[in-house]
């Protein structure tokens, strides 16, 4: 993704009230930050945050967590939050790889990944927020009827990721190369890259998977 260096967002960042500072105390402790039992729910890689800030209107007994690497699109999800004020959506801003720092065994109870960067070559695969590397640090923070969607129109890593579902040792529950076309359609919240790819006329892949708890 192309980034403007957008002046001043560290600092803007620094003063939200919405972001998560100090990430890894957080551990164990999201339910006591919220204030309620409600499931907790994570975008990794949320980019502007429309779709979670849409989920968050829509789902008020959920809490939503967007977290975000970089500051330039964090701060558009920001400015948007300053202005609703949703009680149930906080951001952090940080590296997805290190999420199991952030959160305990069992205190999310899912995770969506939209339109993750694709990471081309063969030795970037790890990089993959769908690589079995990834899938492993989910499981260690996932519910125990928790699950992953991955939407993508991105067919090589759409593919890959359903073999690393498999690889994982993963249950995929289901899956669709083409969802604004299918019977998995209704309810669906767009992301803004849904938005942008769909409207150039490329079919958006999605996967629901969980692991299997029950496994040797
Ligand atoms: N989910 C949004 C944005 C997709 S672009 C949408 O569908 O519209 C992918 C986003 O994921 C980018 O903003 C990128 O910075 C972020 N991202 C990619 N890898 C990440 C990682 N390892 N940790 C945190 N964020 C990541």
């Amino acid at each position: 993704m192309r980034l403007r260096n957008v002046k001043g967002s560290r600092e803007n960042i620094a003063e939200s009230e919405f972001v998560i500072h100090d990430e890894t105390s957080m551990k164990g402790k999201w339910h006591e930050f919220f204030g309620n039992d409600n499931p907790i729910h994570i975008e990794i890689g949320m980019g502007k945050g429309r779709f979670m800030m849409d989920l968050a209107a829509q789902n008020p007994d959920i809490n939503y967590v967007g977290i975000e690497k970089y500051s330039s699109v964090l701060i558009r999800a920001i400015e948007k939050q300053t202005e609703l004020k949703l009680p149930n959506l906080v951001f952090i801003r940080m590296e997805a790889e290190y999420i199991a720092d952030v959160f305990d065994k069992g205190e999310v109870g899912y995770i969506y990944l939209n339109f993750s960067d694709p990471w081309p070559k063969d030795r970037h695969a790890k990089r993959r927020l769908t690589s079995k590397e990834f899938l492993a640090r989910y499981e260690q923070i996932l519910a125990e009827d928790g699950g992953v969607t991955f939407k993508t129109d991105n067919v090589p890593l759409f593919d890959f990721s359903l073999e690393q579902v498999d690889e994982a040792g993963w249950e995929l529950l289901n899956k669709t190369y083409d969802l604004h076309n299918s019977e998995y359609n209704e309810g669906n919240i767009m992301t803004e890259y849904e938005e942008r790819f769909s409207s150039m006329g490329n079919p958006i892949c999605r996967l629901m998977s969980r692991p299997k708890w029950d496994k040797e």
